[in-house]
């Protein structure tokens, strides 16, 4: 049997962990922390995410946890509908959620090793599932694989109310953006993002979520509602990373997975879905070929079509906060939402 050791048990490493054959690799996944997330968010997964949870026998349980979708308005700053985006088909799961069924397709033979990896581990191939800020990608690739830090802030959370009513979307201000959507259980969950200066690290919540309600409150009443709602305790505030544009995925011993292979701005909803599918394209080709040409083929299928979505949620990033050029946004999407309204009348 073959060594196999993750590093980070997070989406990407549980995945792949749980699709890895057990008669052929004998695997260890080492995760830094213990239990689920202490703050609950909502990601959206995307259909091609949603052929991965199922090759893992778990989209069913993903989908009975989860909510639909569908799609969601997307406002300009003032609350205006621009258009309806349609999403059809996509599924809003909560990440505790969607670990602990990861964390519960995984076969009983994995090793759990619990506290930070400082260096790589020595034995077989070493697989960096340790999301943005990789010591994985770094050791291997060197410094300049070093995380970039956005200007941008996220805040998120979930507050246990219904959406208010007529205020689901995305709200595309001046350099600043708000979205409402369903989540589980009958319950919101509220993003926003903008410019800051706090941070990168140990970010007072209390002083992140009183940032936003200075710049948002009192302009819309959904979006009032939600931040009256919304408690430090409940929410998370972070600063965006990027990862750097790798070569190649492969190197040296060593394969990344997910946000340590294409840590993206979140503006596209895709980090958590691309790495669910890397993962499931790295097992199902480690299981089946020599180890040499999986991982080629693994950088074949991978690589153009992570960094692509990669470089598309840059430019949505551009788009969705942009500042001076705001005007000049607005301007035409309005266009683009009345050419949608005459084309479907036209049918
Ligand atoms: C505001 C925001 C909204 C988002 N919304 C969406 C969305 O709607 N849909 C979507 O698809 N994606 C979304 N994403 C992206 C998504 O969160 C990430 O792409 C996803 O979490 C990547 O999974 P991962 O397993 O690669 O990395 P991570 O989730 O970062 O997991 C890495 C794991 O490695 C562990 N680890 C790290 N370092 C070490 C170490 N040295 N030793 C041991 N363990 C270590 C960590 O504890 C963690 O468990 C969003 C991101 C943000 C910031």
């Amino acid at each position: 049997m073959d060594a196999l050791s993750v590093v980070g048990g997070g989406i990407a490493g549980l995945a792949l962990a749980a699709h890895l054959d057990p008669g052929r690799f004998h695997v260890t996944v080492h995760e830094r922390r213990e239990g689920p997330p202490p703050v609950e968010t909502s990601l959206a997964m995307w259909p091609e995410a949603q052929l991965a949870l199922d090759a893992l026998g778990i989209l069913p349980a993903v989908r009975a946890a989860g909510s639909g979708f569908g799609g969601m308005a997307l406002r300009d700053g003032s609350g205006n509908v621009f258009f309806q985006a349609q999403a059809p088909g996509v599924i809003g799961v909560s990440r505790a959620d969607l670990l602990r069924l990861l964390d519960a397709a995984v076969p009983g033979s994995v090793v759990r090793a619990y506290g930070p990896v400082a260096s790589l581990p020595q034995s077989g191939l070493v697989v960096g599932a340790d999301g943005v800020h990789s010591v994985v990608h770094r050791a291997v690739w060197g410094e300049r694989s070093r995380a970039r830090l956005s200007p941008y802030l996220a805040l998120r959370g979930i507050i246990d109310e219904p959406v208010p009513p007529g205020a689901g979307g995305e709200y595309w201000g001046r350099g600043q953006l708000f979205g409402i959507t369903p989540a589980s259980r009958g319950r919101t969950y509220w993003y926003a993002s903008f410019r800051s200066e706090l941070g990168p690290g140990g970010i007072d919540v209390d002083e992140a979520l009183a940032a936003t309600r200075a710049r948002f409150s009192s302009q819309i009443a959904g979006v009032d509602r939600v931040l009256a709602a919304a408690t430090p305790g409940e929410t998370l505030a972070q600063r965006i990373w990027t990862v750097p544009y790798p070569g190649r995925y492969a190197r040296d011993g060593a394969v990344l997975v997910g946000d340590a292979a294409h840590g993206m701005t979140p503006n596209l909803g895709r980090g958590a879905c691309e790495a669910l599918i890397d993962a499931v394209t790295l097992a199902d080709l480690l299981n089946s070929r020599p180890l040499p040409e999986a991982l080629q083929a693994y950088n074949r299928r991978r690589l153009l079509r992570s960094q692509a979505m990669r470089v598309a949620s840059s430019a949505m990033t551009r788009l969705a906060l942009a500042d001076r050029a705001q005007p000049l946004r607005d301007g035409l999407l309005r266009l683009a939402g009345r050419c949608r309204q005459s084309a479907a009348v036209g049918h």
